[in-house]
């Protein structure tokens, strides 16, 4: 069918070892698509500490994380790596032909003759609202992410959490809401203290409202929720009037469906040989944070190391007629037009 998108790598995960594999895949002249459940590329740098310093980089003596993510992606532009970020890689299947179709929770459908698992500590997904049947109004009044503002218009809105994404929603989403109330276990937000400021200030103006304490309990009919238990921090019991409930109590990661694929796992990493870093699965290869092998370091720089040699092997699945030629970067005319830089 014409949405099956055929390329020669599929890597799963856009932190800088899926990166870098890019960059080695495209010297040899490979394509790549890179899915990723994050909402940004960059990984654990981008997301955990884009603005802590590195010092560890091969002669990179200082960066940022977020610094190191921009680097990474000047230096595979030439390739043209194609993003399918928001999604989770969900489940692949060999072909005939002895490659594979990979499908994510969006539906994309990608079919690569190598699959290369770059998942780092596995997906970033939200941490739930640990409450005995919350899953039940999950996507229908309980969210953990915005996808689209305008679906939360007209709506008694309740925000958990205390952090920059529970702030940002509650001052984005407040003006279209009926109503609006903030719930954090303190008096006491991470989120950028502009952010802090703008909502104590509609929480004076009568605006909005702000609780202190915990949810404990939810109520309501089918999915829809209609209301919220909250033990307050003064040691109160509130109930809050509400249809909406949107938590945001931060990313947590776990491997999720990538251990159901017959890859063989030593606590919740893959096992990978290292000459080429394949799995038992011939053509799927796991490279990163999430491998393992006798004397493994979970250190940037090893990945990128892992990601080189991963390539020569993939190289000999997708080009099974053609004969890889070691060449520098330095002196092959070749490479250097891959780079666009002749
Ligand atoms: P990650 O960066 O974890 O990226 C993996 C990506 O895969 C994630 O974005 C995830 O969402 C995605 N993913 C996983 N499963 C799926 C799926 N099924 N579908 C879709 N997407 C998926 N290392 C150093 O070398 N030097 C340092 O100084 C250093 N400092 C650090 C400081 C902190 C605070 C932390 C947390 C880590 C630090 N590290 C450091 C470790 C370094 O960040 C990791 O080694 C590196 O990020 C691993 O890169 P990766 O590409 O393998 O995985």
């Amino acid at each position: 069918s014409e949405d099956v998108i055929k390329t020669d790598m599929v890597i799963i995960g856009a932190g800088p070892v899926g990166l870098f594999a890019v960059f080695e895949a495209g010297l040899l002249g490979l394509k790549c698509h890179l899915v990723d459940n994050l909402d940004k590329i960059g990984g654990q740098c981008a997301e955990l500490y884009p603005e802590k310093p590195i010092f560890d980089i091969p002669a990179i003596p200082r960066c940022t994380g977020q610094e190191l993510v921009d680097g990474l992606m000047e230096q595979c532009k030439p390739f043209e790596p194609v993003f399918h970020l928001n999604q989770q890689a969900e489940s692949i299947e060999r072909l005939d032909d002895g490659s594979w179709r990979l499908v994510t929770s969006e539906g994309t459908v990608l079919e690569a003759p190598a699959i290369v698992v770059a998942a780092g500590a596995g997906s970033f997904v939200p941490r739930r609202i640990p409450l005995p049947g919350a899953e039940t109004y999950e996507n229908s009044s309980l969210f953990y992410a915005v996808r689209k503002m305008e679906q939360f218009r007209g709506k008694h809105i309740l925000v958990a959490g205390g952090g920059d994404s529970a702030l940002d929603w509650v001052l984005s989403l407040q003006p279209l809401a009926a109503s609006m109330t903030l719930v954090h276990r303190r008096d006491d937000f991470r989120a950028a203290p502009d952010s802090v400021e703008k909502m104590r200030r509609l929480v004076a103006e009568g605006q909005m409202r702000l609780v202190i304490g915990q949810i404990t309990a939810l109520a309501g009919r089918d999915a829809q929720l209609e209301s919220v238990d909250i033990k307050t921090a003064a040691g109160g019991q509130e109930e809050v009037d509400c249809d909406t409930l949107l938590a945001f109590y931060g990313l947590k990661m776990e491997l999720g469906p990538i251990a159901s694929w017959g890859l063989n796992l030593d606590r919740n990493l893959i096992e990978v040989e290292t000459e080429a870093f394949e799995t038992n699965v011939p053509g799927i290869f796991a490279i990163g944070d999430i491998c393992t092998y006798p004397g493994k370091l979970k250190l940037i720089l090893s990945g990128f190391h892992e990601a080189a040699l991963m390539c020569q092997k993939a190289f000999k699945l997708c080009r099974p007629d053609e004969k890889l030629v070691f060449r520098y970067t330095t002196s092959s005319t070749d490479l250097q037009k891959k780079l666009g830089v002749i």
